[in-house]
């Protein structure tokens, strides 16, 4: 490396020379394709550029329009075709400026939005992009109707986050499959289950194919008041080899395992790609991470997510390999939540060809919503919140011993004679020894 010294300089200084006419006449730019996502959130729309872009825009109404001008612009003469289609626009122009090589793109809205627009370098399977974000109404949660049931006997509620998505295809299979379009099927199948069973509700974080920023999943988690975030990835390495499912948890240190290091490494990435420009990168993380660190609430929400992990991890290992036998800790913003246990379910790895094959079946993807399902009601029964349906059904079993009435049963339990009867399913009062009664909690 030494030796590049000195002729990193002279490179250097050419390129500079170089490129200060070619900036005069490089009108290089070009829009290639045109992506819409739609999302109940907001109305995302992506062009995909030949380089990066130089721009400017701002709204007008009367009627409703986005302006994007584009310059050192190519001349093109019409827009490609667009894929995917949004409520909110109408239709997308544009126009042409030969002096001063600029492209005019015009949007037309069915109704005022603002937008935040910023740029991507190329990551993934994208090159150089402009994207414009238009903010639309907050997504209609199901929080009223989960408050609601804030009352004894309530389901327990359980986020779950398909990772990744829209601009971010998480990691990519050897034979092309993406991240995103193989966890939003197992966590649909999975929210599928807890919904099918009595006690528990699911709420997808991720309903189709967008992207949400990472603050925002864990955002949805806590307005539903969720009792558990449930993250789904699918887990890459640099080698093919490695393979298996893996839970994570929080941990407030840095990953020890290269694994985790790079997970860490790749939720970063997730973030630029999914285009967070510094403009939207907020402070709520931090703030909830400074909070954190005092709050003993904390510990609470860790045990429980590790408790949480175990058991999902116990199912999982019945019908799939194991990366790691153990929860694994990392330092991750999906899990960062302090009042929320979460957990972030590894189902497989997507870069072990065997592996990437089996995750694309919809039997291994109801396999695994099923292990997790089985893990996550375990979880629950075993503890399961003070106030939830879960609760009171809980009974406790009781061994009679010699000398034992109902009655004395009953009043030991602090529970009445006739529930115990009901609970039961006795008619008179003969109990014998060594039957096990249920003790209603
Ligand atoms: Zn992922």
């Amino acid at each position: 490396m030494k030796n590049n010294n000195n002729n990193f300089g002279f490179a250097l200084f050419c390129l500079l020379v170089l490129s200060y006419p070619l900036q005069l006449w490089a009108a290089s730019n070009e829009v290639q394709s045109i992506r819409i996502w739609p999302s109940p959130e907001n109305t995302r729309v992506v062009f995909d550029l030949a380089a990066e872009p130089a721009h400017n825009s701002f709204a007008l109404d009367n009627p409703d329009r986005f302006v994007i001008d584009l310059r050192q612009h190519k001349a093109q003469a019409r827009l490609p075709g667009t894929d995917g289609e949004a409520d909110l626009i109408t239709s997308i122009r544009s126009s042409y400026t030969a002096s001063n090589q600029t492209l005019r793109i015009v949007l037309d809205l069915s109704s005022k939005a603002s937008a935040n627009v910023f740029s991507l370098p190329p990551t993934g399977p994208y090159g150089h992009r402009l994207v414009v974000d238009f903010k639309g109404e907050q997504r209609e949660l199901p929080v009223a109707q989960a408050r609601a049931q804030r009352q004894p006997g309530r389901d327990i509620i359980i986020a779950i986050d398909a990772g990744h998505g829209g601009e971010d295809p998480g990691s990519i299979g050897p034979s092309g499959t993406f991240e995103k379009n193989l966890v939003l099927p197992i966590s649909r199948r999975l929210a599928e289950l807890i919904n099918n069973e009595p006690g528990m509700k699911a709420v997808l974080v991720r309903t189709g194919d967008y992207f949400v920023h990472l603050n925002r999943r864990t955002d949805i988690a806590r307005e539903l008041q969720a009792d558990l975030l449930v993250s789904i990835h699918a887990d890459a390495f640099t080698s093919p080899q490695p393979r298996g499912a893996a839970v994570w948890v929080l941990s407030l240190r840095r990953a020890t395992s290269e694994v985790g290091r790079m997970l860490e490494q790749k939720e970063r990435h997730s973030e630029l790609l999914g285009g967070v420009g510094d403009v939207i990168r907020d402070s709520t993380q931090e703030r909830y991470l400074a909070q954190t660190v005092l709050d003993l609430s904390m510990n609470h929400s860790m045990v429980s997510a590790h408790q949480a992990a175990t058991h999902v991890l116990t199912e999982l290992g019945q019908i799939t390999r194991l990366h790691r036998r153990e929860p694994q800790a990392a330092s991750l913003a999906v899990l960062r939540s302090p009042d929320i246990p979460s957990i972030l379910v590894e189902v497989g790895f997507i870069s072990n060809p065997q592996e990437e094959q089996q995750l694309r079946t919809a039997q291994h993807q109801q396999r695994l919503a099923q292990s997790m399902f089985q893990g996550l009601r375990r979880h629950f029964r075993a503890s399961p919140p003070a106030d939830s349906l879960f609760a009171q059904q809980r009974t406790r079993e009781y061994r009679v011993q010699r000398g034992d009435s109902l009655s004395i049963v009953a009043q030991r339990h602090n529970v009445s004679v006739d529930a115990l009867r009901q609970h039961n399913q006795l008619n008179g009062d003969t109990i014998r020894i060594g039957q096990v009664l249920r003790i209603p909690d």
